[in-house]
Protein backbone atom coordinates (compact mmCIF):
# COMPACT_ATOMS: atom_id res chain seq x y z
CA UNK A 1 0.00 0.00 0.00
CA UNK A 2 1.39 3.36 -0.76
CA UNK A 3 3.00 5.25 1.76
CA UNK A 4 2.36 3.14 4.40
CA UNK A 5 -0.76 4.20 4.61
CA UNK A 6 -4.08 1.86 5.36
CA UNK A 7 -7.95 2.55 6.81
CA UNK A 8 -7.46 -0.54 9.30
CA UNK A 9 -4.62 -2.25 10.70
CA UNK A 10 -5.15 -5.54 12.64
CA UNK A 11 -2.09 -7.02 14.69
CA UNK A 12 -1.44 -10.37 14.81
CA UNK A 13 -2.18 -13.61 12.17
CA UNK A 14 -4.14 -15.87 14.62
CA UNK A 15 -7.56 -16.98 13.48
CA UNK A 16 -9.05 -13.55 15.37
CA UNK A 17 -6.73 -11.53 13.42
CA UNK A 18 -7.49 -12.96 10.24
CA UNK A 19 -11.38 -12.81 10.87
CA UNK A 20 -11.21 -9.15 11.51
CA UNK A 21 -8.98 -8.24 8.66
CA UNK A 22 -11.63 -10.64 6.58
CA UNK A 23 -14.50 -8.50 8.12
CA UNK A 24 -13.12 -5.28 7.85
CA UNK A 25 -11.75 -5.81 3.87
CA UNK A 26 -14.99 -7.10 3.55
CA UNK A 27 -16.61 -3.81 3.79
CA UNK A 28 -14.35 -2.17 1.78
CA UNK A 29 -11.28 -1.29 3.88
CA UNK A 30 -7.59 -1.04 3.00
CA UNK A 31 -6.31 -3.24 5.45
CA UNK A 32 -3.08 -3.95 6.47
CA UNK A 33 -2.04 -7.26 8.87
CA UNK A 34 0.85 -7.37 11.26
CA UNK A 35 2.12 -10.52 12.68
CA UNK A 36 5.21 -11.16 14.65
CA UNK A 37 6.26 -14.28 13.10
CA UNK A 38 7.50 -15.68 10.00
CA UNK A 39 4.30 -17.44 9.79
CA UNK A 40 1.56 -17.79 12.69
CA UNK A 41 2.17 -20.30 15.52
CA UNK A 42 0.14 -19.75 18.29
CA UNK A 43 -2.99 -20.85 19.37
CA UNK A 44 -4.44 -20.89 15.68
CA UNK A 45 -2.38 -23.35 14.11
CA UNK A 46 -2.01 -25.98 17.41
CA UNK A 47 -5.78 -27.20 17.75
CA UNK A 48 -7.84 -29.79 16.46
CA UNK A 49 -9.43 -28.14 13.54
CA UNK A 50 -13.26 -28.32 15.23
CA UNK A 51 -15.70 -25.63 14.55
CA UNK A 52 -17.85 -27.03 17.30
CA UNK A 53 -20.98 -25.03 17.48
CA UNK A 54 -22.92 -27.87 18.99
CA UNK A 55 -20.78 -27.03 22.44
CA UNK A 56 -21.18 -23.21 22.20
CA UNK A 57 -23.51 -21.53 24.92
CA UNK A 58 -26.82 -21.95 23.83
CA UNK A 59 -28.31 -18.56 22.05
CA UNK A 60 -26.58 -15.88 20.92
CA UNK A 61 -22.93 -17.93 20.60
CA UNK A 62 -24.15 -20.91 19.07
CA UNK A 63 -25.91 -18.79 16.40
CA UNK A 64 -22.31 -16.89 16.25
CA UNK A 65 -20.88 -20.26 16.34
CA UNK A 66 -23.17 -21.26 12.92
CA UNK A 67 -22.44 -17.81 11.16
CA UNK A 68 -18.64 -18.63 11.49
CA UNK A 69 -18.57 -21.86 9.77
CA UNK A 70 -20.90 -20.41 7.09
CA UNK A 71 -17.97 -18.32 6.86
CA UNK A 72 -15.73 -21.00 6.94
CA UNK A 73 -17.23 -22.80 4.12
CA UNK A 74 -17.58 -20.09 1.82
CA UNK A 75 -13.58 -19.61 2.32
CA UNK A 76 -13.15 -23.51 0.96
CA UNK A 77 -15.03 -22.96 -1.57
CA UNK A 78 -13.65 -20.13 -3.00
CA UNK A 79 -10.00 -20.94 -1.79
CA UNK A 80 -9.96 -24.67 -2.43
CA UNK A 81 -8.90 -25.19 1.64
CA UNK A 82 -9.75 -28.70 3.24
CA UNK A 83 -12.87 -28.45 5.25
CA UNK A 84 -14.85 -31.50 5.98
CA UNK A 85 -18.47 -30.99 7.15
CA UNK A 86 -18.66 -33.72 9.10
CA UNK A 87 -20.55 -33.59 11.86
CA UNK A 88 -19.75 -34.99 15.55
CA UNK A 89 -21.02 -37.74 17.99
CA UNK A 90 -20.82 -37.38 21.61
CA UNK A 91 -20.64 -41.14 22.59
CA UNK A 92 -22.48 -41.96 25.72
CA UNK A 93 -21.53 -44.91 27.58
CA UNK A 94 -23.28 -44.63 31.46
CA UNK A 95 -26.64 -43.74 32.23
CA UNK A 96 -25.87 -40.14 33.55
CA UNK A 97 -24.14 -39.24 30.13
CA UNK A 98 -27.34 -40.63 28.47
CA UNK A 99 -29.39 -38.53 30.68
CA UNK A 100 -27.69 -35.18 29.64
CA UNK A 101 -27.61 -35.73 26.34
CA UNK A 102 -31.12 -36.10 26.25
CA UNK A 103 -32.11 -33.37 28.48
CA UNK A 104 -29.98 -31.32 26.45
CA UNK A 105 -31.36 -32.34 23.20
CA UNK A 106 -35.12 -32.14 24.78
CA UNK A 107 -33.98 -28.08 26.45
CA UNK A 108 -32.55 -27.04 22.51
CA UNK A 109 -34.77 -26.21 20.23
CA UNK A 110 -32.00 -24.66 18.28
CA UNK A 111 -30.02 -27.42 18.28
CA UNK A 112 -33.17 -29.91 17.18
CA UNK A 113 -33.71 -27.36 14.23
CA UNK A 114 -30.34 -28.07 12.80
CA UNK A 115 -30.84 -31.75 13.35
CA UNK A 116 -29.23 -32.67 15.92
CA UNK A 117 -30.42 -36.17 17.49
CA UNK A 118 -30.08 -39.31 19.73
CA UNK A 119 -29.18 -42.12 17.97
CA UNK A 120 -28.71 -45.61 19.03
CA UNK A 121 -25.70 -47.68 18.63
CA UNK A 122 -26.14 -49.32 15.89
CA UNK A 123 -26.88 -45.80 13.78
CA UNK A 124 -23.38 -44.60 15.49
CA UNK A 125 -22.05 -47.94 13.96
CA UNK A 126 -23.41 -46.53 10.58
CA UNK A 127 -21.49 -43.37 10.91
CA UNK A 128 -18.37 -44.13 12.96
CA UNK A 129 -16.03 -47.08 11.90
CA UNK A 130 -13.70 -45.74 14.89
CA UNK A 131 -16.35 -44.68 17.75
CA UNK A 132 -16.46 -48.22 19.72
CA UNK A 133 -20.23 -49.72 19.87
CA UNK A 134 -19.59 -52.26 22.24
CA UNK A 135 -21.00 -51.09 25.69
CA UNK A 136 -22.36 -48.09 23.59
CA UNK A 137 -25.65 -47.01 25.00
CA UNK A 138 -26.20 -44.04 22.80
CA UNK A 139 -25.22 -40.79 21.14
CA UNK A 140 -25.49 -37.22 20.52
CA UNK A 141 -25.06 -36.84 16.50
CA UNK A 142 -24.51 -33.52 15.58
CA UNK A 143 -24.34 -32.19 11.77
CA UNK A 144 -23.17 -28.75 12.46
CA UNK A 145 -19.77 -29.46 13.22
CA UNK A 146 -16.61 -28.51 10.68
CA UNK A 147 -13.35 -30.22 10.53
CA UNK A 148 -10.30 -27.79 9.03
CA UNK A 149 -6.78 -28.40 9.45
CA UNK A 150 -5.61 -25.58 11.07
CA UNK A 151 -2.00 -25.58 9.88
CA UNK A 152 -3.34 -25.60 6.46
CA UNK A 153 -6.33 -23.50 7.03
CA UNK A 154 -4.78 -20.60 8.75
CA UNK A 155 -2.63 -20.43 6.10
CA UNK A 156 -5.01 -20.62 3.47
CA UNK A 157 -7.18 -17.89 4.91
CA UNK A 158 -4.52 -15.40 5.09
CA UNK A 159 -3.58 -15.87 1.19
CA UNK A 160 -6.82 -15.70 0.64
CA UNK A 161 -7.07 -12.07 2.16
CA UNK A 162 -4.62 -10.97 -0.25
CA UNK A 163 -5.24 -12.96 -3.11
CA UNK A 164 -9.14 -12.00 -2.79
CA UNK A 165 -9.82 -8.67 -1.00
CA UNK A 166 -6.03 -7.45 -1.35
CA UNK A 167 -5.30 -7.46 2.29
CA UNK A 168 -1.65 -6.66 2.89
CA UNK A 169 0.39 -9.40 5.35
CA UNK A 170 3.67 -8.25 6.81
CA UNK A 171 4.65 -11.42 8.58
CA UNK A 172 8.11 -10.76 10.27
CA UNK A 173 6.47 -7.30 11.54
CA UNK A 174 5.81 -6.81 15.58
CA UNK A 175 4.05 -3.59 16.45
CA UNK A 176 5.57 -2.15 18.87
CA UNK A 177 3.49 0.27 20.25
CA UNK A 178 0.01 2.24 18.78
CA UNK A 179 -0.65 6.29 19.55
CA UNK A 180 -3.19 6.61 16.12
CA UNK A 181 -2.70 7.30 13.54
CA UNK A 182 0.87 6.02 14.04
CA UNK A 183 1.46 2.21 14.50
CA UNK A 184 4.93 1.54 14.85
CA UNK A 185 6.50 -1.97 14.30
CA UNK A 186 9.84 -3.07 14.09
CA UNK A 187 9.84 -2.32 9.65
CA UNK A 188 9.11 1.32 10.44
CA UNK A 189 5.69 3.21 11.15
CA UNK A 190 2.39 2.81 9.35
CA UNK A 191 -0.44 5.67 9.47
CA UNK A 192 -4.34 4.13 10.10
CA UNK A 193 -7.33 5.54 11.18
CA UNK A 194 -8.26 2.17 13.24
CA UNK A 195 -6.80 -1.09 14.69
CA UNK A 196 -7.89 -4.08 16.02
CA UNK A 197 -5.26 -6.36 18.80
CA UNK A 198 -5.58 -9.73 18.23
CA UNK A 199 -1.93 -10.60 19.80
CA UNK A 200 -3.56 -14.14 21.70
CA UNK A 201 -0.84 -14.79 24.42
CA UNK A 202 1.05 -11.89 24.80
CA UNK A 203 -0.58 -10.26 26.99
CA UNK A 204 2.85 -7.35 27.55
CA UNK A 205 3.59 -5.42 24.43
CA UNK A 206 0.59 -3.45 23.34
CA UNK A 207 -2.55 -2.42 26.14
CA UNK A 208 -0.90 -4.74 29.39
CA UNK A 209 -3.21 -3.05 31.29
CA UNK A 210 -6.33 -4.19 29.24
CA UNK A 211 -5.56 -7.91 29.86
CA UNK A 212 -4.62 -7.14 33.77
CA UNK A 213 -8.42 -5.93 34.63
CA UNK A 214 -9.42 -9.14 32.44
CA UNK A 215 -8.47 -11.36 35.06
CA UNK A 216 -7.42 -13.55 32.05
CA UNK A 217 -5.00 -16.66 32.97
CA UNK A 218 -3.24 -18.89 30.35
CA UNK A 219 -4.59 -22.01 29.18
CA UNK A 220 -1.96 -24.62 28.99
CA UNK A 221 -3.48 -27.46 26.95
CA UNK A 222 -1.18 -30.98 25.66
CA UNK A 223 -1.87 -32.34 22.56
CA UNK A 224 -1.23 -35.54 20.28
CA UNK A 225 -1.36 -36.58 16.64
CA UNK A 226 -1.18 -40.27 14.76
CA UNK A 227 -0.22 -40.00 11.75
CA UNK A 228 -2.02 -41.25 8.66
CA UNK A 229 -4.53 -44.04 8.86
CA UNK A 230 -4.68 -44.60 5.49
CA UNK A 231 -4.50 -43.88 1.69
CA UNK A 232 -8.17 -41.69 1.65
CA UNK A 233 -9.30 -42.90 5.35
CA UNK A 234 -11.84 -40.66 6.82
CA UNK A 235 -12.90 -39.84 10.16
CA UNK A 236 -16.36 -39.13 9.29
CA UNK A 237 -17.76 -37.67 12.48
CA UNK A 238 -15.47 -35.80 15.25
CA UNK A 239 -15.96 -37.67 18.26
CA UNK A 240 -15.81 -37.50 21.99
CA UNK A 241 -16.61 -39.20 25.11
CA UNK A 242 -18.97 -38.20 28.08
CA UNK A 243 -16.21 -36.19 30.01
CA UNK A 244 -16.69 -33.67 27.36
CA UNK A 245 -20.18 -32.67 28.43
CA UNK A 246 -18.32 -31.10 31.96
CA UNK A 247 -16.49 -28.65 29.72
CA UNK A 248 -18.43 -27.30 27.29
CA UNK A 249 -20.90 -24.15 28.58
CA UNK A 250 -24.03 -25.71 26.41
CA UNK A 251 -24.67 -28.44 28.85
CA UNK A 252 -24.17 -25.99 31.97
CA UNK A 253 -28.04 -25.80 32.37
CA UNK A 254 -28.31 -29.41 32.48
CA UNK A 255 -29.89 -30.74 35.50
CA UNK A 256 -28.43 -34.26 35.26
CA UNK A 257 -24.81 -33.44 34.92
CA UNK A 258 -24.55 -32.58 38.85
CA UNK A 259 -24.52 -36.62 38.56
CA UNK A 260 -21.88 -37.17 36.09
CA UNK A 261 -19.91 -34.63 37.41
CA UNK A 262 -19.87 -36.38 40.59
CA UNK A 263 -19.37 -39.77 39.16
CA UNK A 264 -16.26 -38.52 37.33
CA UNK A 265 -14.97 -36.85 39.79
CA UNK A 266 -14.96 -40.14 42.09
CA UNK A 267 -13.91 -42.48 39.07
CA UNK A 268 -11.31 -40.52 37.26
CA UNK A 269 -9.70 -37.62 40.19
CA UNK A 270 -6.76 -37.50 37.96
CA UNK A 271 -8.59 -36.56 34.43
CA UNK A 272 -10.57 -34.06 36.63
CA UNK A 273 -7.46 -32.53 38.04
CA UNK A 274 -5.81 -32.05 34.87
CA UNK A 275 -8.87 -30.59 32.97
CA UNK A 276 -8.82 -33.74 30.21
CA UNK A 277 -11.64 -34.41 28.27
CA UNK A 278 -10.97 -36.56 24.96
CA UNK A 279 -11.96 -34.93 21.64
CA UNK A 280 -11.05 -36.44 17.91
CA UNK A 281 -10.53 -34.65 14.61
CA UNK A 282 -8.20 -35.39 11.51
CA UNK A 283 -6.53 -33.15 9.19
CA UNK A 284 -6.37 -32.97 5.74
CA UNK A 285 -4.11 -36.27 5.23
CA UNK A 286 -5.98 -38.54 7.57
CA UNK A 287 -3.50 -37.90 10.44
CA UNK A 288 -5.86 -38.28 14.19
CA UNK A 289 -5.74 -35.27 16.04
CA UNK A 290 -5.81 -36.19 19.78
CA UNK A 291 -6.58 -33.77 23.24
CA UNK A 292 -6.19 -32.27 25.59
CA UNK A 293 -5.75 -31.56 28.72
CA UNK A 294 -6.02 -28.12 30.67
CA UNK A 295 -3.52 -26.16 33.52
CA UNK A 296 -4.73 -22.18 34.06
CA UNK A 297 -1.64 -20.23 35.08
CA UNK A 298 -0.48 -16.91 34.16
CA UNK A 299 3.08 -18.41 33.26
CA UNK A 300 3.66 -21.94 32.60
CA UNK A 301 6.55 -24.28 32.75
CA UNK A 302 7.85 -25.83 29.23
CA UNK A 303 7.01 -29.45 29.99
CA UNK A 304 4.85 -31.90 28.94
CA UNK A 305 3.63 -34.89 31.34
CA UNK A 306 3.57 -38.42 29.59
CA UNK A 307 1.12 -39.19 32.80
CA UNK A 308 -0.83 -36.80 31.24
CA UNK A 309 -0.72 -38.19 27.83
CA UNK A 310 -1.32 -41.32 29.14
CA UNK A 311 -4.56 -40.51 30.67
CA UNK A 312 -5.71 -38.82 27.14
CA UNK A 313 -4.99 -42.02 25.43
CA UNK A 314 -6.52 -44.14 28.19
CA UNK A 315 -9.96 -42.33 27.91
CA UNK A 316 -9.82 -42.10 24.27
CA UNK A 317 -9.67 -46.23 23.97
CA UNK A 318 -12.67 -46.29 26.26
CA UNK A 319 -14.92 -44.83 23.37
CA UNK A 320 -13.08 -44.90 19.98
CA UNK A 321 -10.87 -47.98 18.21
CA UNK A 322 -8.37 -46.22 15.65
CA UNK A 323 -6.46 -48.15 13.07
CA UNK A 324 -3.35 -46.96 13.36
CA UNK A 325 -2.77 -45.54 16.72
CA UNK A 326 0.98 -45.08 16.98
CA UNK A 327 1.63 -41.58 18.05
CA UNK A 328 4.09 -39.18 15.78
CA UNK A 329 3.72 -35.86 17.44
CA UNK A 330 2.95 -34.04 20.26
CA UNK A 331 2.58 -30.23 21.06
CA UNK A 332 1.49 -28.37 23.79
CA UNK A 333 -0.65 -24.90 22.60
CA UNK A 334 -1.57 -21.71 25.06
CA UNK A 335 -4.65 -19.61 24.91
CA UNK A 336 -5.72 -16.88 27.23
CA UNK A 337 -9.11 -17.93 29.55
CA UNK A 338 -11.35 -15.67 30.89
CA UNK A 339 -11.84 -16.85 34.31
CA UNK A 340 -15.12 -15.55 34.79
CA UNK A 341 -17.55 -17.47 31.75
CA UNK A 342 -17.24 -14.61 29.31
CA UNK A 343 -16.56 -16.02 25.65
CA UNK A 344 -15.03 -13.41 24.66
CA UNK A 345 -12.73 -9.92 25.31
CA UNK A 346 -14.04 -6.79 23.21
CA UNK A 347 -12.22 -3.79 24.48
CA UNK A 348 -11.85 -0.34 23.44
CA UNK A 349 -8.75 1.34 25.79
CA UNK A 350 -8.65 4.19 23.68
CA UNK A 351 -10.02 5.68 20.79
CA UNK A 352 -9.79 3.89 17.27
CA UNK A 353 -8.43 1.04 18.98
CA UNK A 354 -9.99 -2.57 19.87
CA UNK A 355 -8.61 -5.09 22.02
CA UNK A 356 -10.27 -8.47 20.92
CA UNK A 357 -9.19 -11.82 22.88
CA UNK A 358 -10.09 -14.52 25.16
CA UNK A 359 -12.19 -16.80 23.07
CA UNK A 360 -10.40 -19.60 24.98
CA UNK A 361 -10.86 -22.57 23.17
CA UNK A 362 -13.06 -21.98 21.04
CA UNK A 363 -11.44 -18.87 18.64
CA UNK A 364 -11.63 -21.21 14.95
CA UNK A 365 -15.66 -21.44 16.40
CA UNK A 366 -16.03 -18.04 17.12
CA UNK A 367 -14.18 -15.63 15.17
CA UNK A 368 -15.42 -14.68 11.91
CA UNK A 369 -18.75 -14.31 13.46
CA UNK A 370 -17.10 -12.06 16.17
CA UNK A 371 -15.60 -10.13 14.07
CA UNK A 372 -18.66 -9.59 11.86
CA UNK A 373 -20.43 -7.94 14.93
CA UNK A 374 -17.37 -6.13 15.76
CA UNK A 375 -16.81 -4.63 12.50
CA UNK A 376 -20.33 -5.03 10.66
CA UNK A 377 -20.55 -7.69 7.90
C1 LIG B 1 -4.52 -27.11 21.89
C2 LIG B 1 -5.67 -26.26 21.48
C3 LIG B 1 -6.80 -26.83 20.92
C4 LIG B 1 -7.86 -26.02 20.52
N1 LIG B 1 -8.88 -26.57 19.81
C5 LIG B 1 -9.82 -25.75 19.27
C6 LIG B 1 -10.79 -26.26 18.38
O1 LIG B 1 -10.74 -27.40 17.95
N2 LIG B 1 -11.80 -25.43 17.99
C7 LIG B 1 -11.84 -24.12 18.35
O2 LIG B 1 -12.80 -23.44 18.01
N3 LIG B 1 -10.86 -23.59 19.10
C8 LIG B 1 -9.85 -24.36 19.55
N4 LIG B 1 -8.85 -23.83 20.30
C9 LIG B 1 -8.86 -22.41 20.59
C10 LIG B 1 -8.33 -21.58 19.41
O3 LIG B 1 -7.20 -22.20 18.86
C11 LIG B 1 -8.00 -20.18 19.92
O4 LIG B 1 -9.15 -19.61 20.53
C12 LIG B 1 -7.59 -19.26 18.79
O5 LIG B 1 -6.60 -19.87 17.99
C13 LIG B 1 -7.10 -17.92 19.30
O6 LIG B 1 -6.75 -17.17 18.19
P1 LIG B 1 -5.95 -15.82 18.34
O7 LIG B 1 -5.85 -15.23 16.99
O8 LIG B 1 -6.55 -15.00 19.44
O9 LIG B 1 -4.51 -16.25 18.92
P2 LIG B 1 -3.22 -16.83 18.21
O10 LIG B 1 -3.51 -17.88 17.23
O11 LIG B 1 -2.28 -17.19 19.31
O12 LIG B 1 -2.64 -15.62 17.38
C14 LIG B 1 -2.11 -14.43 17.96
C15 LIG B 1 -1.03 -13.95 17.03
O13 LIG B 1 -0.68 -12.62 17.38
C16 LIG B 1 0.72 -12.46 17.11
N5 LIG B 1 1.16 -11.28 17.87
C17 LIG B 1 1.07 -11.10 19.21
N6 LIG B 1 1.54 -9.88 19.54
C18 LIG B 1 1.92 -9.28 18.38
C19 LIG B 1 2.51 -8.00 18.07
N7 LIG B 1 2.73 -7.09 19.03
N8 LIG B 1 2.80 -7.72 16.77
C20 LIG B 1 2.56 -8.65 15.78
N9 LIG B 1 2.02 -9.86 16.03
C21 LIG B 1 1.70 -10.17 17.31
C22 LIG B 1 1.31 -13.76 17.58
O14 LIG B 1 2.57 -13.99 17.01
C23 LIG B 1 0.25 -14.77 17.15
O15 LIG B 1 0.53 -15.38 15.89
C24 LIG B 1 -7.80 -24.62 20.73
C25 LIG B 1 -6.67 -24.05 21.31
C26 LIG B 1 -5.60 -24.86 21.66
C27 LIG B 1 -4.36 -24.21 22.23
Amino acid sequence: MPDNRADTAVIGGGILGLAHALAAARRGDRVVLFERGEFAAGASIRNFGMIWAIGQQRGAIYQRALRSREIWLEIAAKSGMWAAPTGSLHLARHPDEVAVLEEFVATTPAARENGTTMITAAETAARSSVARTDGLLAALWSPTELNVDPRRAIPAVAAHLADEYGVELRFGTTVRGIDLPTVSTTAGDWKVERAFVCSGNDFETLYPEVFADSGALRCKLQMMRTGPQGPDWQLGPMLCGGLTLLHYAAFDDCVARAALRDRMDEQLPFHRENGIHVLLSQTADGRLTIGDSHAYAMTHDPFESEEVNHAVLDYLGTFAELPDPRITERWTGYYPSLRDGRTDLVVSPTPGVTVVNGVGGAGMTLSFGLAEENIGG
